[in-house]
């Protein structure tokens, strides 16, 4: 007799488990029906993630244990887990090694801006939308891993959650305070992950207990261009912040360091980014990342500064942080303060992001989350 090959037995990935940031109101007061239970059972369960930030269904002491049991089996899974942390600025950055539900590992980071005089202090969360990432840019330790999957909505959320819950507790460098800010500037292209980043920005905005109650502006979206869904995102209302990975002002050079530069080029890109500046009045960034003698000639400032001077944008630069086995350096400091100076002549706003959590490789394009 001969044997089948087992072909039929297609490897299968298990979905992360459902989690209540997956769902609206009425999702998560349709799964507490089905349990049996009172819609307002939904309510407080969701009242004590979002609004106490708590993530362990046995804290929610005003609720019987057996219907806590139930709402937490259903709605409050454990999503992420921590491997390790990472601290750096006297406590002030905080990297972040979560482990998924089946293995796979993502990073966030937690950074502190003491107030200055014309500023507020400012806490804000880098996360991840995905597990890796598809985009390849050359200069990216994200994207020369590759992309393993897409974040659930839940799993997008809850990094914020927990970065929300370590501010609020005073885990992190200079006491109790208040989250901020949300940029999607960690592993992962956000629009590429399109229905799960839209649902999560909806979480991350609605006011308790329905989300986290977070300001639209605070929160920003970081692309490499994908056009059409940038044209997506300004139908959804949402209006949070757009920024623009550009890296070069000519598609030459940009169809090598964002290789989705060959689909859609930059003037599709910028012209994508003012519609949606348009819809939203506001001004979105340009990042820029420096590297030398590759993209910061002086030349090169100028076509930026000419491509930009009459459009709602601003520029930040960021100095190239080092990767494994990449032999780009950043621009060297005189290099980079010519830049500026040429963009500032054509009128256009600049400022050069620090490199923060460079020392525990969270800075952008750091993060590989290597176990
Ligand atoms: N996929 C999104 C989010 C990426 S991270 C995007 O591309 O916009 C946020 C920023 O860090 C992007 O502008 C990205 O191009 C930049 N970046 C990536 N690697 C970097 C590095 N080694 N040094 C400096 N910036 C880097």
């Amino acid at each position: 007799m001969t044997s089948l090959p087992l072909v039929f037995e297609a490897p299968r990935r298990a979905l992360p488990p459902r989690h209540l940031a997956d769902l609206d109101e009425a999702g998560r007061r349709a799964v507490v029906t089905e349990l049996g239970l009172p819609a307002f059972r939904a309510d407080q369960l969701s009242r004590h993630y979002f609004g106490r930030l708590e993530s362990d269904p046995d804290a929610m002491t005003d609720v019987p244990a057996a219907i806590r049991d139930q709402l937490g089996g259903a709605l409050l899974p454990r999503l992420l887990t921590e491997v390790r942390h990472l601290e750096t600025d006297a406590g002030t950055t905080r990297k972040s090694l979560w482990r998924l539900h089946d293995g796979t590992l993502v990073e966030s980071v937690l950074m502190r801006y003491p107030a200055r005089k014309d500023r507020a202090e400012r806490i804000t969360v880098c996360v991840s939308s995905q597990a890796g990432c598809g985009m390849a840019c050359p200069f990216c330790a994200t994207g020369q891993g590759g992309l393993k999957r897409n974040l659930s909505t839940g799993e997008i959320v809850d990094q914020v959650a927990a970065a929300a819950r370590a501010v609020a507790r005073g885990e992190i460098g200079g006491g109790p305070g208040r989250l901020s800010n949300v940029v999607f500037m960690g592993m992962g292209e956000p629009l590429a992950n399109y229905p799960r980043l839209v649902a999560a920005l909806r979480r991350l905005i609605e006011p308790a207990p329905s989300g986290l109650g977070l300001s639209r502006r605070s929160i920003t979206v970081s692309t490499v261009g994908l056009v059409p869904a940038i044209g997506r995102l300004a139908d959804e209302n949402l209006d949070v912040t757009l920024a623009v990975s550009l890296h070069a002002p000519d598609d030459e050079l940009r169809d090598t360091l964002v290789p989705v530069n060959t689909r859609w080029k930059v003037a599709e890109v910028l012209a994508a980014a003012d519609a949606y500046a348009a819809r939203t009045g506001r001004r979105y960034s340009i990042e820029y990342a420096m590297i030398r003698a590759v993209n910061d000639q002086p030349w090169r400032a100028d076509r930026l500064g000419e491509l930009l001077s009459n459009r709602l944008a601003h520029v930040n630069l960021i100095p190239l942080n080092p990767t494994p086995g990449s032999e780009w350096d950043a621009s060297p400091k005189d290099v980079e303060r010519e830049f500026v100076r040429r963009l500032q002549g054509h009128g256009v706003a600049v400022t050069v992001r620090d490199t923060r959590g460079r020392d525990i490789d969270g800075a952008c394009g750091q993060l590989a989350a290597s176990g």
